[in-house]
């Protein structure tokens, strides 16, 4: 089995000091057991999901920005039955692991010891985790060392798209793979700078051709103006099944792409659900709270 957990979908800073989504990241279970991103409130996130933190193998971080590293040392301790038992991999930009710039390092020397492998990633590295393969792949954020992961499973790759602005270089790093997990971060017509708004995400939605595509890092704006019609534009435009994510959904992969929404007793395939959405409807009370503050993300 292959299965995704979305362990939150917000980001941004707004959008994480607010929590209005969660922001515990992504994990993955397919043998082994990857936790990509854990950002704060990831190990909440994973008691709710009835995940287990001292069973995950890896942790992959994309970037050194706090939404998606803060919880990093403590599934690390976790992972490595508290420190006490050397195992598991680690897998992050130079900024997390080393500091760049005025930023970082995330993880402490004490923490890293007590990791089996720790790796810095540039794009184009490649580590094998178990059968499962992460591929480092390039962005361009305002974390120049952030990188993003195609992760070849027993069920075809997953593209984990990191904050970015649109590049062509991400576009082809992800072709091919079966789902792309898309960082929206900006509505239509909010264009910011290193980070992808709706017609940004439509464009490599479009030209990636995943089966489907599912938007995380959901930001502040999105989430107070309409986040369905933005997964409904980025459908229409691309051609493509895209997923507006919510925390706690459920991606299985298997011949067909499954998608468990929280709380829906079953399952669906993806080839039954065209038209973006994704659940519950229960973004309604973000329209009723106003505007969001005057800000970037
Ligand atoms: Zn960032």
């Amino acid at each position: 089995m292959t299965r995704l957990t979305l362990l939150g979908t917000g980001g941004g800073r707004f959008a994480t000091v607010t929590q209005e989504r969660a922001t515990g990241g992504i994990y993955l279970e397919d043998g082994v057991s990857l936790h990509i991103d854990p950002g704060p409130g990831s190990l909440v996130m994973m008691r709710r999901a009835k995940l287990d933190p001292m069973r995950t193998d890896g942790i992959l971080v994309s970037h050194c920005h706090p939404d998606h590293y803060t919880d990093a040392e403590v599934l690390l301790e976790a992972m490595t039955n508290g420190t006490h038992t050397r195992r598991g991999y680690l897998a992050a930009s130079r900024s997390v692991l080393e500091g760049t710039g005025t930023i970082g390092p995330a993880i402490s020397a004490y923490h890293k010891a007590a990791v089996d492998e720790v790796t810095m990633v540039e794009p184009g590295d490649e580590i094998d985790i178990g059968h499962v393969k992460v591929l480092a792949t390039p962005a361009d954020h305002s974390d120049p060392t952030t990188v993003g992961f195609r992760i070849g499973t027993t069920n075809g790759e997953i593209g984990y798209v990191p904050d970015t602005s649109l590049h062509r270089d991400v576009i082809e790093a992800n072709k091919g793979v079966r789902v792309l997990i898309v960082p929206l971060t900006r509505p239509l017509r909010a264009r910011i700078d290193h980070h992808l708004c709706t017609e940004d995400a439509a464009v490599l939605v479009e030209e990636v051709q995943p089966e489907v595509a599912v938007l995380n890092h959901l930001g502040l704006k999105i989430l107070r103006e309409d986040p369905r019609m933005q997964a409904d534009w980025i459908t229409k435009k691309s051609g493509v099944e895209t997923i507006l994510g919510e925390d706690l959904m459920r991606i299985r992969m298997a011949e067909r792409i499954g998608i468990r929404g929280p709380g829906e007793g079953r399952g669906h395939s993806k080839r039954g659900r065209r038209g973006g959405g994704g659940g519950s409807g229960k973004d309604k009370h973000h329209d009723e709270q106003g505007s969001p503050p005057d800000c970037t993300e």
